[in-house]
């Protein structure tokens, strides 16, 4: 998004009062927005309290695209190297097996003790898997994570 869009916000404040996931976490939008525009704020937390709803961007009467900007904002963060632990534990998982949350030994076990196969996912076919990863390496995905 251009950064002249965001320029025009006049911290009205509609973004934060129709934003679901500010009323449970400390995500003020309104802020981010405000902040963004004074400095870097890849180490803030609440850039990744957004659930991606978009109520704030169709609501605002700039029409800022304020989601979109919180998503090139993660962007910025995660180029800087700035990835919750959490994030990067899931990411580490697609990288390695094709899926954010893979199913482990133990499930495995379970499954067949009721006589259920492995799940028909990319995790249980290894040149599907092979080709995941060589896909996530040609996106510069896997040095990111690293
Ligand atoms: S709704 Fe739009 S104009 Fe109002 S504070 Fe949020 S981003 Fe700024
Ligand atoms: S898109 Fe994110 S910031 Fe906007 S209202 Fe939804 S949760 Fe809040």
């Amino acid at each position: 998004m251009k950064n002249s869009e965001i320029l025009t916000c006049f911290q009205c404040g509609t973004c934060t009062g129709s934003c679901p996931s500010g009323k449970y976490t400390s995500l003020n939008v309104r802020r981010i927005i405000k902040d963004s525009i004074k400095k870097d704020i890849s180490e803030q937390l609440d850039l990744w309290m957004c659930t991606t709803c978009y109520n704030c961007q169709e609501r605002c009467p700039r029409g800022i695209k304020v989601t979109d900007a919180i998503l090139s904002l993660r962007e910025k963060a995660v180029k800087n190297g700035k990835i919750l632990p959490a994030h990067r534990a899931v990411c580490k998982f697609l990288i390695e097996m094709g899926h954010a949350v893979p199913i482990d030994d133990i499930h495995i076990a379970i499954r067949e003790k009721i006589g259920l196969a492995q799940p028909e996912t990319v995790t249980k076919y290894p040149r599907a898997l092979k080709d995941v990863k060589t896909l996530l390496a040609s996106t510069g995905f896997d040095e990111l994570i690293k």
